[in-house]
């Protein structure tokens, strides 16, 4: 039992600490939580097992930070560490006002407790050892190096192992004492420790005095941190759970579709930080600035101002500094535009965007980057008019022949002209609908591709037809240029032909068009019943035996390159792969960036047709890291990939060395 005045000591320093940390955090999360409430609205409440699922695996399971196991494995000790740890604070705190008070009454769940938390401390202090040697000696890259971010990581560091610190002093010194709470309960470290005092020589009561010390220490620290997790990238602790739980389940290789038919929207995309959704600035609470989103992004590698980490802090400190005073008056005009040079998210940033997911993949708490880089560009493009020259004429050619090359459309099927090629015009029963999409029916590189195609389905005996001339862009170029108007212009007269048709299945050779037919054309109103990439459909072939493919007359490397939009958006990742490895003679080679991991070439996001002017060109980038390999070939399976890693072979001075083909160029080759 305590003696009284320990007990008024203990009471009032919980009273005070808890007064004064309980102030200011309300006043922070008031503060935050106004803010949240100031934004667009958006409902994300449907389908509440499957959020919940998205839940277990990342917050319970920690499963997206095991992608880079070491520091995976600290986050998730101190995680589960603290949530056990935590029960123990609470039973403090309480100790404290209620002299006495344990949750003892708990039993054998107590006891459990009590053993967790006593191995806990020690894994969690060696977590933090372990931080605070990725920080001052291993330096990882991606970890932000200026002085604020070092300072807070290595402060906060500094706190947790302070509160393990205080609590190991506190329990060991217990046990020596013989105090009520710890006696009779399995503490392994603390019993272990308590022998330092007897080893000292210290009395129970001076024993007990450490114990009060190691007390205040460790509730002084806890309250500190209820102050100050509201007010740093350590609020994660509380918005990552709700920001898993919140996600956008359709959100995977979709955007949310303008309703231009609603005249009382009168402003498409952002244009100030309350046109974003509340669930965009809650991303941008729970940024943790690990880095690792800048550790994969194309244009942060090569130079570019785009870096998906500092774009979405700026977003966050955009909102808290003018977010309360929208908050109290929604016509508050901030000093700065949201997209400007004085935000720090300038026009460069919000127009290098390749699209490629490699940030939202990485992000350990389910940020989503993309979504708001594009609506931040459909305001840009649709009420602005403010976008990089060239894509002006990209948009007009789209205008007028429904493809960015501004080729004629009459010409659109001319690529299969001596082939044998049927229309659904003329074979409406076709079992596949293959959709050629703009680059396979106009770029002349890519022409071979679709050819090549042809001749497979054709030695399979596949019942297929095209569209011709019926077939129009599918829109997603235009999407992620910000401009919706015209995307759906060409969705809904694509929609109104397959429609007509009676659609069920289609084969795409552009995982472009590949992903937008299946993952973004059911909200525009047409759901296939099966739409394939060629590399899976062909994998299929193969497997069944319906295409039989000859070994190679020489042996060669091949490094395949994978494209965005077929793997991260759409997990395709082994179909390719398998398909060459069916091909003897073939030693598949891979980079180092692959599948999850995979470079982009830079040409998504509209990015293939603009400039790129600044930093090193990232097809260079990628290229040099597939010619370390030392291919026979280059094998992708997209054209836009196609184009750019044949540009970065010819740049580097290779084209005649090292050929680019197309998985289906190699499987025709071996037919
Ligand atoms: S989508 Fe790709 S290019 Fe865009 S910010 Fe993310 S990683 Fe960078
Ligand atoms: S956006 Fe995600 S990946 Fe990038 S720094 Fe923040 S938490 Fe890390």
């Amino acid at each position: 039992m305590l003696p009284s005045l320990v007990f008024d000591f203990r009471f009032f320093f919980t009273i005070i600490c808890a007064a004064l940390a309980s102030a200011s955090a309300a006043k922070a999360f008031h503060k935050l939580i106004s803010i949240l409430k100031a934004m667009k609205k958006e409902d994300l409440t449907q389908d509440v097992q499957e959020r919940l699922r998205i839940f277990g695996f990342n917050v319970l399971a920690q499963k997206k930070l095991f992608k880079d196991f070491w520091p995976g494995l600290q986050h998730t000790i101190i995680f589960w560490g603290f949530i056990i740890i935590t029960i123990g604070t609470i039973e403090h705190v309480l100790e404290g006002i209620f002299h006495g008070f344990s949750f003892q009454f708990l039993g054998p769940v107590y006891s459990a407790i009590v053993f967790s938390q006593d191995i806990f401390h020690v894994l969690i202090l060696l977590a933090v050892l372990f931080g605070f040697y990725r920080r001052l000696i291993l330096k990882p890259a991606r970890l932000p190096s200026d002085p604020a971010h070092k300072k807070e990581a290595l402060f906060v560091l500094t706190l947790t192992g302070t509160l393990m610190l205080a609590n190991m002093m506190t329990f060991s010194a217990y046990v020596f004492a013989g105090y009520e709470h710890a006696a009779g309960y399995a503490r392994p470290i603390s019993t272990f420790l308590a022998q330092i005092y007897a080893f000292l020589g210290c009395s129970p009561e001076k024993a007990m005095l450490i114990a009060h010390a190691g007390w205040a220490v460790h509730l002084a620290t806890v309250f500190y941190f209820l102050h100050y997790i509201p007010n740093s990238k350590h609020l994660h602790i509380i918005t990552a759970g709700f920001n898993f739980f919140f996600a956008r389940l359709d959100n995977k290789g979709s955007f949310k579709p303008i309703d231009f038919t609603n005249e009382s929207i009168t402003q498409f995309g952002v244009a100030k930080i309350q046109d974003f959704t509340w669930k965009d600035i809650l991303d941008s609470y729970t940024c943790t600035s690990c880095g690792r989103c800048n550790e994969f992004c194309p244009t942060a590698t090569t130079d570019k101002p785009l870096r998906p980490m500092k774009l979405i802090e700026d977003i966050k400190h955009y909102a808290l500094d003018f977010g309360a005073q929208i908050a109290k008056d929604p016509n508050f005009e901030p000093p700065m535009k949201l997209v400007s040079d004085e935000s720090g998210i300038t026009f460069e940033t919000v127009w290098a965007c390749t699209s490629c997911r490699a940030c939202v993949e990485a992000c350990p708490v389910g940020i989503e980057h993309i979504d708001k880089i594009v609506d931040m560009r459909r305001n840009l493009v649709m009420m602005e008019g403010n976008m990089p020259a060239e894509l002006q004429n990209t948009f007009r050619n789209w205008e007028n022949q429904s493809n960015p090359w501004g080729m004629s459309q009459d010409t659109r099927a001319d690529w299969c002209r001596d082939m044998g090629v049927k229309t659904l015009a003329e074979h409406p029963t076709a079992e596949y609908l293959y959709y050629v999409g703009c680059a396979g029916s106009f770029n002349d590189r890519n022409k071979k591709i679709s050819t090549s195609l042809v001749k497979i389905l054709q030695a399979a005996n596949i019942d297929f037809a095209i569209l011709g001339k019926e077939e129009l862009c599918n829109g997603e170029t235009a999407r992620r240029a910000g401009n919706e108007y015209l995307a759906k212009v060409m969705i809904d007269a694509n929609i109104e032909v397959l429609k007509r048709y009676n659609v069920k299945k289609v084969l795409a050779t552009c995982p472009h068009c590949f992903n937008t037919l299946k993952n973004e054309y059911p909200e525009f109103g047409f759901t296939a019943t099966e739409v394939v990439h060629h590399t899976e459909f062909i994998q299929s072939l193969v497997d069944d035996g319906r295409l039989k493919l000859n070994a190679l007359n020489k042996e060669q490397r091949i490094a395949f390159h994978d494209s965005c939009y077929l793997g991260r958006y759409n997990e395709v990742y082994e179909a390719p792969r398998s398909t060459l490895k069916a091909i003897e003679g073939v030693e598949l080679v891979e980079m180092p960036r692959n599948k999850t991991k995979g470079l982009c070439c830079g040409a998504g996001g509209a990015r293939m047709w603009m400039e790129e002017k600044i930093g090193k060109r990232i097809n260079v980038e990628r290229v040099e890291e597939a010619l370390e390999q030392k291919p026979d070939v280059i094998a992708a399976a997209c054209p836009f990939c196609q184009v750019m890693v044949n540009d970065g072979v010819t740049e580097k001075g290779k084209d005649k060395e090292v050929l680019v083909k197309d998985i289906a160029e190699i499987v025709a080759d071996q037919l």
